[in-house]
């Protein structure tokens, strides 16, 4: 008989591990013990030595589902003589800090119990246990126990106190666990009247039914919260739109497959065209609207859920209006006990909830009040935060929603959905050929937005690093905080522009530097003077004494794939970085760079040539601007024929229509606005020189007559690539000899000459992406001869655009390099925040 002690850090706490302990070494017969400490859980065990092997082993193997161990030590100690094997309390260690789980969607425990009419929480909206449910949302503080949660105020009853004390039962020390006797309740909220229960946690009432209406229905689990979400879901079905509250937000909801009720959400939220998310029952009916290959539902099954996006068939009945001009939708699963009850509240004369689900039972419903496809939208105008409280609901969404359903469980940190696509297949073969995963494999994910179910989860890095704050960019902010060998990369905080914005930010470094125990010592932030993030990091900076750097942003994307790759930084990459903008070392507003980068530094060895973007921010929301701009610098002269002169045009005329009341309205010269833009070119005066791959898809997507203004980040493009042919083999060539300039003229005489001759935009677009695909390639062998370095690093937003990936790749590999992409964060600024902390961790002090 010999003894060990077992030592185990990473996400281990929260998350079942103990009872998982404690159940592997009573069916062992090991005796010892097992206790939370300050950086994970140990363990002290004994037993003969192929015994221990074996719990060893088995420890690593069949952890539950969302622990991460990051490290596993076993050291030899003498025998204690246990008699039995316990799990011990332990007290928190003032100043230790733990990595926290991400909020999970619903086990498939939990919903078979969901929908077993004989199970004690048969229908309670917040059903959860050790492997499911919210986690991140609901922490207030370390360590991790409910009187630290939102789930403090309700009391648990005996039955579910039970439950959590037992160590064998899958509710042990689960948090949030709750019944419909003890837990949160949800209600619906309609004008003045109110269906079901509001207790906002004072236990001492019993449940109030404000309008009953259950004797109109088979009062089953508690009919108070059946009421609510029928009501709602009656609603749903008749077109109108009902605020939702989820797990990190609410979300607005109406049936995808209204074109009224569609349209009506885009008029209330001012959105004209971004597309909206959509949440589908199951994966069948997601199957019959979109194109499936086992990667992707293999994804959009994953305790993460996140909102997968994937290619429309054109047969589907969704509303075009959902997302006009693309050829995806962006789709998940149900991921709360609510959202299952929302799609299956009909039941069959048996009692059986119609619903598709691997583990329950599917009834095929032909009814005309059948709910197929949510739009599932943050609940928010515009570009706000997402709404997390009631009373802020109440405030900032009433002119949004027809009705709220609420619930009283508080959300503590908001957490929007994450929005990923996976990298699986090859663009352009239309009916694909699904490819079996091997067991246990995760599909390549290829992430736009990490957040619900991936964060807080940490990036673990190549080396220690000091404690570092890095404030992120502009839009699409994340920060990032690191401590030991952990990056803690915040959810989704949105774009930094407008007040509110800025206090999620604020709030939610304060929440994470808590939570992670964690106290700076480093500061960066991004290069650009102006943006929100960068001047909070220089007054912390300031008023802290803490050393700042400021990063030049298309090193931070470069670093940040480097990082999530676990490179050391000791070799430097070709660093292929094509974006919107970022701020460039030399004033110019870059977005088109190869960059030779370790994180130490980076020389820009090449990059797109300067063109003027008139009257800056204007020129981003109206492409037909950038296209001019480029005409002019490739010395292509300006045609009233040519799709952006004709709406130049035009606008001279609208702008005189709509002002109607201007006295005596000066009748604008035809030219004026021309002529001003022209000024504005050849002065530079408010044009700053950009040398981005975003304006030059702009430029292109506006000469073709694809899109000559934007109500979204990227609409040109992403309408652009839509169109793309994938049988086009055909490139236009761009001349990289006059290095470092690469100039893209060469384009735009073809692409006019294209017009002429009647080629068809499709072609246009895919010679467009096949050009570029092929100057990158180029440009990478000139730097491979030169440098001798053959590992190419992909990032910046530019690279959502999945034709120039794949042509990109092949391409590529194709000529022997090794290519990064991002695929734990993402290549857009979201992932922006992780490579300034790993460069400033790298710079001399
Ligand atoms: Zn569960
Ligand atoms: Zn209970
Ligand atoms: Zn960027």
């Amino acid at each position: 008989m010999n003894g060990a002690r077992i030592h185990i850090t990473g996400i281990v706490q929260g998350v079942g591990f103990r009872p998982f302990v404690y159940n592997l070494a009573m069916r062992m017969g090991l005796r010892g013990w097992v206790r939370n400490t300050s950086a994970g859980v140990d363990i002290q065990v004994e037993a003969d030595d192929s015994t221990l092997e074996a719990f060893a082993c088995s420890l690593r193997e069949s952890a539950p589902p969302l622990a991460l161990i990051a490290s596993l030590e076993v050291d030899p100690c003498p025998p204690n003589g246990f008699s039995t094997f316990e799990i011990i309390h332990s007290e928190p260690i003032p100043g230790a800090f733990q990595p926290i789980s991400p909020d999970v969607s619903i086990c498939d425990d939990c919903l078979r119990e969901l929908f077993d009419p004989k199970d004690r929480r048969y229908r309670y909206p917040f059903i959860n246990c050790t492997n499911c449910g919210p986690r991140f949302t609901i922490i207030q503080d370390i360590p991790y126990d409910r009187p630290q949660t939102t789930m403090a105020p309700f009391e648990m009853c005996d039955q579910c106190r039970s439950e959590y004390e037992d160590p064998r039962n899958r509710r042990f020390h689960a948090q949030p666990v709750a019944c419909a006797e003890c837990g949160p309740h949800v209600w619906l909220e309609l004008g003045d009247m109110e269906i079901g229960v509001r207790r906002l946690g004072d236990r001492n009432d019993s449940p109030q039914l404000l309008t009953p209406n259950s004797q109109l229905l088979t009062p089953i689990s508690h009919p108070a919260n059946r009421d609510a979400i029928l009501e709602s879901r009656k609603l749903l079905v008749s077109g109108y739109i009902v605020a939702i509250k989820g797990l990190g937000g609410f979300h607005l909801a109406c049936d995808a497959t209204n074109p009224e009720a569609v349209a009506e959400l885009r008029r209330r939220k001012l959105r004209a065209d971004k597309p909206f998310a959509l949440m589908m029952p199951g994966v069948e009916t997601i199957a019959r609207h979109c194109y499936l290959n086992d990667d992707e539902r293999a994804l959009l099954e994953s305790p993460q859920r996140p909102i997968v996006l994937l290619q429309r068939r054109p047969e589907s009945n969704i509303a075009a209006a959902v997302a006009p001009g693309q050829n995806t939708l962006g789709v998940m699963l149900p991921y709360t006990p609510l959202h299952y009850l929302l799609f299956s509240l009909d039941t069959d004369s048996h009692g059986f909830p119609r619903i598709e689900n691997k583990k329950i039972r599917v009834h095929p419903c032909s009814s005309a009040s059948h709910l197929s496809a949510l739009v599932m939208t943050s609940g928010n105008l515009s570009e706000e935060p997402i709404a997390t409280d009631n009373e802020e609901a109440h405030q900032r969404l009433s002119d949004l929603a027809d009705a709220f359903l609420m619930h009283d469980r508080e959300i503590h940190v908001r957490c929007d959905d994450s929005v990923i696509r996976v990298r699986s297949y090859e663009l352009g073969v239309k009916n694909r050929v699904a490819q079996p995963l091997p067991p246990n494999s995760q599909p390549a994910i290829y992430p736009l937005r990490r957040s619900r179910g991936y964060a807080p989860y940490p990036i673990v890095l190549p080396r220690h690093t000091p404690p570092i704050l890095a404030a992120g960019p502009e839009l699409k902010n994340t920060f990032c905080l690191t401590k030991d060998r952990y990056a803690f990369i915040s959810h989704h905080i949105g774009d930094l522009e407008n007040y509110e914005t800025l206090r999620a930010f604020e709030e939610g470094i304060e929440h994470y530097e808590r939570l992670f125990r964690i106290e700076p010592e480093i500061i960066a932030c991004d290069l650009h003077p102006d943006y929100l993030a960068t001047r909070y990091a220089i007054d912390r900076a300031q008023n802290t004494n803490l050393p700042i750097y400021q990063i030049q942003h298309h090193h931070a994307h470069i670093a940040a794939c480097m990082a999530e790759h676990g490179l050391t930084g000791d070799e430097p990459v070709i660093g292929v970085s094509f974006d919107g903008a970022g701020y460039g070392d030399d004033g110019a507003i870059w977005g088109g760079e190869f960059l030779l980068a370790d994180y130490r530094g980076y020389h820009r060895f090449a990059h797109l040539a300067y063109t003027p973007l008139p009257g800056g921010d204007k020129a981003i929301k109206e492409p037909w601007r950038m296209a001019l701009s480029w005409l002019h610098t490739a010395g292509i002269a300006w045609d009233d024929e040519l799709p952006p002169g004709k709406y130049a045009k035009l606008q001279v005329g609208m702008w005189a229509s709509e002002h109607p009341l201007t006295p005596n309205p000066q009748p604008l010269a035809p030219d004026s606005l021309l002529a001003s833009l022209h000024l504005q070119l050849t002065t530079g005066l408010n044009a700053p020189p950009t040398s981005s791959i975003g304006r030059l898809f702009d430029a292109v997507s506006a000469l073709t007559g694809v899109r000559q203004t934007v109500n979204y980040e990227a609409q040109a493009a992403i309408e652009l690539e839509a169109l793309a042919d994938p049988d086009e083999m055909g490139g236009y060539q761009i001349s990289i000899d006059n290095s470092p300039f690469i100039n893209p003229a060469p384009i735009f005489h073809a692409i006019i000459s294209d017009l002429r001759t009647g080629v068809n935009i499709s072609a246009i677009s895919a010679r467009f992406h096949n050009g570029l695909a092929r100057m990158v390639t180029e440009v990478a062998l000139v730097m491979r001869r030169e440098f001798g370095i053959h590992v190419v690093a992909f990032s910046g937003g530019v690279w959502q655009n999945m034709t120039l990936l794949y042509k990109s790749l092949t391409l590529l590999e194709k000529e022997g390099f090794e290519v990064l992409i991002h695929e734990k964060t993402p290549t857009n600024d979201g992932g922006l925040s992780l490579g300034q902390a790993m460069i400033a961790a790298r710079q001399p002090v």
